[in-house]
Formats: structure tokens, sequence, C-alpha cells
């Protein structure tokens, strides 16, 4: 910031008193006389000088005085004035100390276009001073008064500029012209000057040596400035070194501040996410106060319960007690049922003889087959004799049979099992159980034990089989487990054939009938199926028809000359009271029992027949005996009543 004014150049004026106060005399010449007054010495030109007021660093002002005029004028007893020439407008810079830069009153700054009253004040100031002021006289040369300007620099020192008109008489106010001939006081005139001039050297010469000092203090000031600056460098150099750690801190600041934009980032979405969170919290918690409250109530209603399930417990407790006492009670009655039944049957009989007629082809029924209608036990077979003489008419005989039961032609399946199914229970309960089929070929005996696969005509076995796994059930819930084996044998010519066979023709077995030490009866090498279901029986019973007919077409009509035997072991136990029992279910289809003429019969028939008839009389002749209850009974004449000796005595029901 610079601020500069102007100085004004005063019109030149007599100084009233040469040597008064720090004034420039002008020395007078003898160009300066020869010029008019009008036009020499006062032409004094406006100018201007300019002071410049700098700001220092410390921000003291530093005022420059510039393009001071200079006076072109011959200093007689100066060197510098002695050269001879005119010095030319000079350029003085006063420099000053910005502590110095202080207006002191013997110097006459005048600024801005001030009246040219404030140039009458130079006389205050002192004309010589040795430490800080300058006084610089310029004269005038060959009539032309140039400025003087005075300028000094020194430290502390003030600026003084004072213009003083030349040609002032010492003392005297104003210029005093001499007359032509006045020699001897322009001599005196000029013997003043000289004097005021050496004054005036004397005292420039003075400030010389002030400015020598000056000068020195300066250098000195430089030294120390220089000295600094080195310093001041040294700091810069530090400073920079401290710049480039702190353009790397500035580095590291950047990266922790895009960091922290990223955190910040980062932390923005986290507390979106909270937010979240603590929404679903908040709805969370919402939900488990709900369940909480649900939970009280379930638990409220859990006490409930439970206090109703020790209850209940109690009460099931008592009604276990209860159910074994009554198990216990349905055990006896059970054990009871079974004595009972037997007695029953035994009171029937354990030898029971049923007769089935069986409807002729046509649906109708025989006429020498009489069936009373209020009795179910007789059978009327009639018979016309022709009389022997052939005088008298024929005669119609009557044979009455009776029977356990008789059933008639439109008896059905079911009738008819009704009466068996109460031998089957015997056998369940633990008795052996024989059922035989007897009769002529076509008679019905296999219809009657097998019958057809429907279920209303399904025959004695299938049913009876049903009943018997029907029956297990039932005496499982009893503690009752049973297990069931089928066999099924085929009796041809005394010979034993198995009809569950599945392998080879070629291969099959040969069988005998073992008896063991217990009395059990058994059959070598014959199929023992073991059965937990009625259609496995039923899946048996198939496959030996299939072996029965496959057998026929190699001899013709071999079923109706041979027995099929079917049994069914039945194992029974009842571990929670120690009971057990076992029992056969036979169920036997017999050969058919038509007698042959013996002399028709030849060969394979004759076998056959013999066979047939022997085995079929032999069963006869057993069931008699047990009927007797003779002491021998024949078992071992053929090898039907031998196979079924087991079922057939004792306590069975046949
Ligand atoms: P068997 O085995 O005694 O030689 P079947 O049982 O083979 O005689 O019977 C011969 C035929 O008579 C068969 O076609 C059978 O269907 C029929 N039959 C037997 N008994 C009856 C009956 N009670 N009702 C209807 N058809 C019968
Ligand atoms: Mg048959």
């Amino acid at each position: 910031m610079s601020r500069s004014c102007k100085i004004l150049r005063q019109p030149y004026q007599a100084h009233p008193r040469p040597g008064a106060g720090f004034t420039l005399a002008q020395p007078i010449t003898a160009s300066y006389l020869r010029c008019p007054p009008k036009q020499s010495i006062f032409k004094f030109k406006r100018q201007e000088a300019t002071v410049h007021e700098n700001y220092s660093e410390t921000g003291t002002v530093v005022k420059i005085m510039s393009r001071l005029p200079v006076s072109k004028r011959v200093f007689p007893s100066s060197s510098s004035l002695d050269s001879g020439q005119d010095t030319g407008p000079a350029q003085k810079r006063i420099r000053k100390d910005p502590e110095s830069v202080k207006p002191q009153a013997a110097a006459t700054v005048i600024g801005g276009r001030r009246p040219p009253v404030a140039a009458t004040r130079a006389p205050i100031s002192k004309p010589v001073r040795t430490v800080g002021s300058a006084t610089v006289a310029g004269a005038p040369s060959r009539g032309v008064l140039r400025q003087t300007v005075a300028s000094a620099a020194t430290r502390g020192s003030n600026v003084k500029l004072s213009v003083a008109p030349t040609g002032t008489k010492p003392g005297g106010g104003g210029v005093v012209k001499r007359n032509k001939w006045d020699l001897k006081g322009k001599v005196s005139d000029m013997e003043d000057k000289l004097r005021n001039y050496q004054t005036k050297v004397k005292s420039a010469n003075q400030e010389n040596d002030a400015l020598r000092g000056s000068v020195a203090q300066s250098h000195t000031k430089v030294m120390e400035m220089e000295r600094e600056l080195e310093t001041q460098r040294k700091q810069i150099s530090e400073y920079e070194k401290e710049l480039k750690v702190l353009s790397g801190v500035r580095a590291e600041v950047e990266r922790v501040s895009s960091e922290r934009n990223s955190l910040q980032e980062e932390l923005s979405q986290l507390e979106g996410k909270y937010k979240v969170m603590e929404t679903l919290r908040a709805s969370q918690e919402t939900e488990l106060q709900t369940l909480t409250m649900k939970l009280s109530v379930k638990e409220s209603t859990l006490a409930q319960v439970q206090a109703n399930l020790q209850d209940a417990k109690q009460e099931i407790c008592s009604l276990k007690e209860t159910v074994s006492g009554q198990e216990d009670e349905l055990h006896a009655g059970e054990m009871e049922r079974r004595r009972l039944h037997n007695t029953i049957q035994e009171l029937k009989g354990n030898i029971r003889v049923f007769c089935r007629v069986r409807p002729l082809v046509d649906g109708g029924a025989s006429k020498h087959i009489q069936l009373p209608l209020s009795d179910n036990k007789t059978v009327t077979l009639a018979k016309t004799e022709e009389s022997h003489t052939g005088k008298t008419a024929d005669t119609q005989k009557n044979y009455n049979f009776s029977f356990d039961r008789v059933f008639g032609p439109q008896a059905t399946q079911q009738e008819v099992f009704e009466e068996i199914s109460l031998l089957v229970q015997s056998a369940l309960d633990g008795y052996n159980v024989c059922c035989f089929a007897y009769g002529q070929t076509g008679s019905g005996k296999t219809y009657t034990m097998e019958g057809s696969e429907f279920d209303d005509t399904r025959g004695v076995i299938p049913r009876a089989v049903q009943q018997i796994f029907k029956a297990s059930e039932k005496l499982g819930a009893q503690g009752w487990e049973f297990t069931f084996t089928a066999s099924f044998v085929e009796i041809y010519n005394e010979t034993l054939r198995d009809l569950l066979y599945t392998g080879k023709a070629n291969k099959r077995p040969e069988h005998e009938i073992r008896k063991s030490i217990n009395n059990q009866i058994s059959i070598t090498n014959l199929t023992y199926e073991k059965v937990t279901n009625e259609d496995q029986v039923l899946g048996l019973i198939a496959l030996a028809n299939q072996n029965r007919s496959t057998a026929q077409t190699a001899q013709n009509d071999r079923s109706s000359r041979s027995h099929s035997v079917f049994q069914l072991d039945i194992e029974g136990a009842n571990a929670g009271r120690d009971v057990k029992c076992k029992s056969t279910l036979c169920l036997v289809d017999l050969a058919g029992s038509e007698r042959m003429v013996k002399s028709q019969s030849q060969g394979e028939r004759f076998k056959e027949m013999t066979a047939i008839n022997g085995s079929l009389s032999n069963l006869g002749i057993v069931i008699a005996a047990l009927a007797n209850k003779e002491s021998y009974i024949p078992y071992r004449n053929s090898k039907l009543t031998y196979l079924l000796q087991g079922c057939l005595g004792g306590n069975s029901k046949t």
C-alpha cells in the first residue's frame, strides 16, 4: 500500500537573515549578479517531490522522497562543489528507518498545495546539526537559482527540507544591490559568503562523518539482517521439510477423511438397518407379548389339563384294576366256555355223522330219498323191490337212517359249516378235530370241503380257516398268541404225496409217517407251511388242487380214488397266564366210496380198489372201535388211520 503526497516547492523568497535557522543560502556570484532579478534567481519552478509511504512488514511507514530537484551550482570550497559542473537534477532518496520517520520541527515538509506561508517556517530549523539532520546548500550558478534539496538519512534523524533564497544578505532581509564601484563591499560580501560556505562545508563534513557512522551501522544492520535472513532461510527450509511432512500428513488426513466418509456411509447404512431391526424388534416384542399371553393361557389350560390328567390317571388305575379283574373273569369265563363247549360237544358226541344230500343236476330232489320236514336228523331211502314169485305186486321198501344232522339238497354251504364250526372252535380250544367227507364219487365231497372260490359257495376248509384266524385275533386280546402250520397230503394206493410240493416232478421225495416219543405224528419230507392269514391258506388250497389235477391227467380221475388230507396245526400260548394249547384240525376229502365189482377190476384198478376199500373199511373199523371205546384201535391197518390216529382217539372230535 502506498500513499503519496506532493511537496510543493515554494517560490523563492529572500531569507530575512542569512545563516539564521536551517536556511539554504544562495551565494551571490558574478553571473548571478548579472542576471536580472526578475528572471534569474527566483525563477523557481514548481516542482514536485513525492513522498512514498511504504508500509514495512512490521507495519511502520517508510517514507521515500524522490525526484527532488537539485540546483546546478558551483561550490568553490568544496570538492563536490568544485567539480565545475552542474550536478544536474539529482535524485536523492532518503531512506529512513521505520521508527525514525517522524517529521521534526526542523524539516519543512510541505504537502499538497499548501500556501507559501508554510515555507516561511524554515527558520525554525537549526542550520547545523551534528546528528539527525542534513543540510544541503545549493548555490545558484550563472544567475540561475537551482533548487536545493537537503536530504539526510540517518537513523533516528528527521528529514528536513529547506530552501533558502540566494542573494540574501547576512543579517539583512532581501537582496542588497551594490554599486559597481563598491568593490570593498562586494569583497566583504564575498568574504561573508565564503565564511558561510566554510561553515557549511564543515557542517557537511560533520554530516559526512555522521553518515559514515550511519553507513557502518547500516552495514552492521545489513550483516545482522543477513544473519537473520540466513536464520529465516534455515527456518524456511525447516518449514519446507515440515511442509513435506505435513503434505504426507495431508495425504493421510485425506485418506482418513475418505475412510471417515466411507465409515459415515456405513454408519448411515447401519443406522438404517438398525432402524429396520428396531422396527422388527418392536413387532417381535409385540408378538412375544401376545405369545406370552397365549402361553400363560395355555399354561393355565395345561395346569387344568394336568389336574384332569391326574384324575384320569387315577381313574385309569382304578379302571385297570377293574380291567384286570375282568380279564381274570374273562379268562376264567373263557376256560369255562371251553370246558362247557367241550362238554356240549362230548354230549353231542365226539364222533358225529352228518348227512348231506346233494341236489340233482337239474335242481330237483331224488325220488327215492325222502327227507322228513319235521326232523333234520333222519333220511329215508325208498326202494322198490320186485316180487320174487311174480304173483305179488312189487313192494316198496323204506330204509331209515338217522344222523346227527341231515342237510337236504337246499342246504347251503353256510348251514353245513355252522355245524362244523363248533368243532373248529374245539380245535382252537385245544382239541384235535377230524372231519371226513365220505361218499360216492360225485356226491359232493369236494364241493362240501372246498367249494368254489365265490364267497357263498366256499366250502368247509376256507370257512374253517377264516373262523380260526378271526377267533385267534380275538383271543389275542386276552393274551393268546397262535401259530398255524398247514400241510396238504394225498394218500393214493397207500402212498403219501405232498400236495404242496413245488419242486420238480421227477424229484418228488418219498414220505414216511413218523411217530415221535410223545405220540406226535409227522410225515417226512412233507411241506409244512407257516400261515398267518386266510389268503395264504387259500393259496395253498389252490396249489394242492393244481398238484391233484396234474396227477389226474396222467391217471384218469385220480382224485376220486385218493384221500386228500388238509391239516392245520394250531399252537396257542397265553404267556400271561401260563397256559398253552396244541391241536390239529384235519379236513379230509376221502376217495369215492362206491364199490367196484371185483371181477371188473384188474391190474392198477384192482390195486386201487383194494387200497380204497381197505383204507375206508379200516377207517370205519377204527371209528367204530373208538365209538365203542374198544381197547384196541387198529390205526396201523391203513395209512389214513395211522396218519390221523392223533386226531381220532381220546377227546378228539370226529
Ligand atoms: P365228489 O367230490 O364227491 O366226487 P363233487 O364234489 O366233485 O363230488 O361234486 C360233483 C358235482 O356236483 C360238482 O360239479 C359239484 O359242483 C356238484 N355238487 C355237489 N354237491 C352239490 C351241492 N350241494 N349243491 C350244488 N352242486 C353240488
Ligand atoms: Mg371229489
